[in-house]
């Protein structure tokens, strides 16, 4: 009774905003909170662990959600350190999106703070071993790096149709712990796999004619697209980007890049290119940026779309590709 006496005086408000629901939301029943006339106070908590969960969180879950990235814009998320406020927040959350075996940090904290939704990607786009040297040149120091020996190669977002899958996953998770807006989830998340389909084709296409297939890359992120699209990574560094080749492992580089006419070798943005810039000085070739995306410095500038096409267009150069 007490209850209805409250409410009472709500109903014109209440009507307002079913109506103004389902203008925006077509398809959607009018069971919809009045999320969209509470200055976006009732969206739901997502945090991703980094940058390519939150392009995925952000695109899926649009206007309903408000996504917060543990690794800050422009930093190199492999073994991210929370800080405790982090780590208590993640118990706040409506649902956390990360990657195992890439922040064993985040991993803990995930464990031990349940949030009320996870999603964890490597169940989505299920991980594979990769060694560091796609040539299988032997270096106990590259590829052996704790955590990401151990669960597989991480970096799983630089094949779109694997990202697809995440993306799919991601939408399911938000219907759960969204059910009114399930609906626009899936329908935005079919958008985004669309598009990721129609990025793969790009780079199908655009790496199918290559006077050259070996791709030298600072650290070992380009596993997966190289396997679908048919490349050899050759990296510098191990899978964590850290991590720094031995003299020996130099040397394999060095005359693996000769025997091959490599006339590019590729460095990321965040972490630091001194190795691939010194490597490509001794072999007098020229250096040009491949980005891993695990971080974006300026997310008003670019995406996930605009950096991946501008490694297609860096690869086709480098590759000489037709
Ligand atoms: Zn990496």
């Amino acid at each position: 009774m007490i209850v209805m006496k409250i409410r009472t005086a709500a109903p014109a408000a209440l009507l307002a905003a079913t109506a103004a629901s389902a203008l925006l939301l077509s398809g959607c029943a009018g069971t919809d909170d009045a999320k969209a006339d509470t200055g976006g106070a009732s969206k739901l908590k997502v945090i991703a662990a980094f940058y390519p969960m939150k392009f995925v969180a952000q695109q899926v879950g649009g206007p309903h959600v408000k996504v917060t990235n543990l690794t800050k814009a422009g930093a190199e998320p492999h073994d991210l350190e929370l800080t405790p406020k982090q780590v208590g927040s993640l118990s706040q959350a409506d649902l956390v999106v990360y990657l195992k075996g890439l922040q064993p940090a985040v991993d803990e904290a995930v464990k031990q703070n349940k949030p009320k939704h996870a999603v964890e990607a490597s169940k989505l786009a299920p991980l594979e071993e990769h060694g560091t040297e796609v040539y299988g040149a032997e270096d106990e120091h590259a590829g052996h790096d704790h955590a990401d020996a151990e669960h597989g190669d991480p970096h799983v977002w630089l094949d779109p149709t694997r990202l697809a899958a995440v993306s799919t996953g991601v939408a399911e998770s938000l219907a759960t712990a969204d059910p009114a807006n399930a609906p626009d989830y899936r329908a935005r998340a079919a958008d985004l796999v669309a598009r990721l389909n129609g990025l793969d084709g790009e780079f199908t296409a655009g790496l199918a004619t290559c006077a050259r297939k070996d791709v030298v890359t600072s650290h070992a992120a380009f596993g997966y697209l190289a396997e679908r699209y048919h490349l050899n990574q050759i990296a510098v560094n191990g899978v964590n980007p850290e991590s720094e080749p031995s003299p020996a492992r130099r040397a394999d580089i060095q005359r693996l890049a000769r025997d091959k006419g490599v006339t590019t070798i590729f460095f990321e943005t965040l972490a630091e290119p001194k190795t691939a810039k010194t490597l490509a000085q001794d072999l007098k070739i020229q250096t040009a940026v491949l980005d891993p995306l695990e971080g974006i410095k300026d997310e008003a500038k670019s995406d996930y779309f605009s950096v991946m096409r501008a490694n297609l267009d860096a690869l086709r150069k480098g590759l000489g590709c037709s």
